[in-house]
């Protein structure tokens, strides 16, 4: 007897290999074997036991072990992979691999390592308050310097590996660091999943208004998907927990999908207070062990409910009732390599095909869900205990009154904001700041010939980083040292230009000395579990104010927030993308949205030079209704329309090669154009090519084409059609999230 085993590799078919008797009733499809491939041996998939007479005819190797007595994969997750593979045009091999944990592919050794012990650098007692006593103390060891604020940035501690391998500090400073007192060394057995304590008990009534959603949502036929829209503070979690909790009691599974886990402690929390320890929370931060012992956990039905990020959606949960995705509108929701599928959309599929609901909830949903008309809207307008959505302040930079540039230099600081935040101080509440800009200052210009140092291998400027300090590219990861003179005329001095968020942690920490700050952007969170450090000093009233990119915009539940500032809110507002706009409602919405959670009220400030755009206006009304009013229109004919009026796939051409990346495109280009014309019936439209945004990244040249068509089985049929010629250099996106 043979069977059908699709190997976790970019190809569609499945290899065949023979089933030996004794493995016979555990090879069955779904189940996870070992079969020999080439010289080594691979984790795969039975898709289909084949009929003893369907020979092949060649002699074909045998199966060497099948581990797990239940199949690995139900039937319907099969066919969510076998949606995948269609749907996106990805090989079912790569579609069935994003199903499973990465350690349960792993032939040497499936449970995966066991975590080890750690050295914890410490920044000893309440640390340097004023800028001037720093200034004084490190005035000779500007090294010392940057590894103390790293370490404070990080919230006080960190692995010493981090430091040195990851932030290249210089093991030497933490030494003396240490010797002079500011620090010390302390071992850590492991680090301990800060979520495996967390949780807290649910609010013990719903309000009126989440009572009557729950009732519309349990009246709703399973079949039809949900929106639950409700502002910022209107109490959405509290409602998904009901719901969750009528699909537990009723003994069926659920899966609750968060963009960012390490974000969301909060949500944790909350779940946990509800569902105590059948609840496995999917997290980043678990070790290999961890990961693939939660996984089992669900296998067996010991947990109903699963917790995470987009991969939870494929979460082994038994019975499944209902799947939530919380925050729908979230780009992080998009796999970024294939197969590259939405979670949003893999939801809706798996619902449907194990009878599940599907609930979509956002205080900004997408202009697609909100142009869905499957999907029945519930709406929570207001927030709990009648609290006022916070008013906005919108502030034109252009004209209003600032604070001199002999105390802010480069910083655009109203006087507005500047007052707002010194109020909340003096009152002992806290202020978040929203800058959606790491680094430093996000160039270096040459004064007299206008040179701006980019990548070597992307087509983009480099950042400056103060700590530790450095030109870095965000994309490729690029590093060299900060020019003193000009690479191309020689030039002395090199002036630096735009703002990041090490910058304004700087000037903040001038501006108002006696606040703490923490600062929370992709350089202060690359350690285990530094976002959670963070948020917890937040919790417990030790950070004043609040500073980072668009992580400190989500889901964030702080009372005493008072004042939120958006302090440039023109950073992606003309991005070449054509929800440059809607991104940037969302962002400046959500952090809107941080403030006025308790009984003390808030207000937000909006820093922009671009106060009429409309996406800044909605925002500043808390309005989808008005932002989805003025950008459909700018998708829709006689503009050249985008999605949702549309359906839309992006290919991408890269090699290391210009000349050949822009012939390939030019033939990726002509056999859609041709395929649009004899086969599709000139149901689609093609454009480009053309280089992309970004033309060169990681030392690829890019340059790409888009497809567009209103009848999804039109693109279904192009990127089918493609798979199937599949080529290394072209990227299929259906869907996609960016096109830069
Ligand atoms: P959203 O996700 O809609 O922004 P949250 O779910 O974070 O809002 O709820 C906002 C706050 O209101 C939280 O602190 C939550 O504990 C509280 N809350 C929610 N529902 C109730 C309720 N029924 N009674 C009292 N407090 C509630
Ligand atoms: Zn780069």
């Amino acid at each position: 007897m043979n069977a059908a085993v699709v190997l976790p590799v970019p190809v569609s078919r499945p290899y065949i290999y023979e089933v030996p008797p004794e493995l016979a009733d555990r090879v069955i499809p779904g189940a996870r074997v070992v079969v020999p491939l080439r010289r080594r041996n691979v984790v795969g998939i039975v898709t289909e036991v084949l009929s003893p007479q369907s020979s092949v005819g060649v002699e074909v190797k045998r199966i060497l072990a099948a581990p797990d007595v239940e199949p690995a994969l139900s039937q319907p997750l099969i066919d969510l992979g076998r949606w995948m593979s269609d749907y996106y045009g990805a090989p079912l091999g790569l579609s069935l691999r994003a199903l499973l944990p990465g350690p349960l592919w792993s032939v040497a050794r499936p449970a995966g390592p066991a975590p080890a012990a750690d050295r914890l650098f410490v920044l000893v007692g309440n640390g340097m308050d004023s800028l001037l006593e720093r200034e004084r103390r490190f005035k000779r060891a500007p090294k010392r310097r940057v590894v103390y604020e790293a370490v404070e940035a990080l919230g006080g501690s960190a692995p010493v590996k981090h430091l040195i391998e990851h932030l290249r500090l210089s093991r030497n400073s933490l030494t003396e660091l240490v010797k002079q007192g500011l620090a010390r060394i302390e071992r850590v057995p492991e680090m301990r999943d800060p979520f495996a304590g967390l949780s807290s008990a649910p609010p013990p009534n719903l309000t009126a208004d989440q009572q009557a959603v729950l009732s519309g949502i349990t009246a709703t036929p399973v079949e039809t998907p949900v929106l639950l829209h409700g502002v910022t503070g209107s109490g959405k979690t509290l409602v998904y927990l009901h719901v969750l909790q009528a699909v537990v009691q009723t003994g069926r599974g659920a899966i609750l999908l968060v963009p960012e886990i390490a974000l969301t402690p909060q949500t944790v929390a909350r779940v946990r207070g509800v569902f105590g320890d059948q609840v496995a929370v999917l997290h980043s931060g678990l070790s290999d062990g961890e990961r693939a012992d939660a996984w089992r956990a669900l296998r067996r039905g010991e947990r109903l409910v699963a917790v995470g990020p987009r991969s939870a959606v494929f979460a082994p949960v038994q019975r499944l009732g209902a799947i939530v995705v919380d925050e729908e509108h979230e780009p992080s929701y998009k796999q970024g390599t294939a197969p590259r599928y939405h979670a949003r959309d893999a939801a809706a599929m798996r619902a449907q095909l194990e009878g599940a609901r599907l609930i979509l909830g956002s205080a900004t949903p997408s202009l697609e869900t909100l142009s869905d008309d499957r999907v029945v809207t519930f709406a929570l307008p207001d927030r709990i205990g009648a609290r006022p959505l916070p008013p906005v302040e919108v502030v034109d930079l252009r004209s209003a009154p600032r604070i001199p540039a002999a105390e802010a230099g480069a910083i655009a600081w109203s006087e507005a904001l500047d007052s707002a935040i010194s109020g909340a101080l003096e009152r002992g509440e806290q202020v978040i700041l929203l800058l959606n800009r790491r680094g430093f200052a996000t160039f270096v210009q040459c004064p007299s010939c206008g040179n701006v140092p980019g990548c070597p291998n992307c087509a983009i400027a480099l950042t400056v980083h103060q700590t530790p300090p450095g030109m870095r590219c965000h994309y490729c990861g690029h590093e060299e040292p900060i020019p003193d003179t000009c690479i191309v005329c020689g030039h002395e001095i090199q002036r630096w230009r735009g703002l990041g968020t090490q910058q304004l942690e700087h000037f903040v920490g001038a501006r108002y000395p006696r606040a703490r700050i923490a600062r929370m952007d992709l350089d202060t969170t690359t350690s285990k579990w530094a976002h959670h450090h963070i948020l917890e000093r937040v919790a417990r009233g030790e950070v004043d104010i609040l500073l980072g990119t668009q992580m400190i915009a989500k889901g964030l539940d702080f009372p005493n927030v008072t004042v939120v500032g958006v302090v440039d809110a023109d950073t992606g507002l003309h991005f070449p993308d054509f929800r440059a706009g809607e991104r940037t409602f969302q962002l400046v919405a959500q952090v809107a949205g941080r403030a006025g959670r308790g009984p003390r009220g808030g207000r937000v400030f909006v820093q922009t030079r671009a106060p009429d755009h409309h996406a800044i206006r909605a925002a500043a009304a808390h309005s989808v209704s008005q932002f989805a009013a003025a950008e459909l229109p700018l998708r829709s004919p006689p503009n050249p329309p985008y999605p949702p009026r549309t359906g839309l796939v992006r290919f991408v051409i890269g090699t290391e090669d210009h000349a050949r990346t822009a012939e390939l495109a030019e033939k990726v280009s002509s056999w859609l154009r041709r395929a649009a014309t004899e086969r599709l019936d000139g149901m689609l439209t093609v454009l480009g090519p053309a280089p992309c945004p970004i033309m060169r990244l990681k030392g690829k040249w890019r340059w790409h084409v888009l497809v567009k068509s209103a009848e999804p089985r039109v693109l279904g049929r192009v990127v089918r059609a493609w798979r199937a010629k599949s080529h290394r250099a072209v990227t299929v996106d259906r869907d996609p999230v960016s096109l830069l």
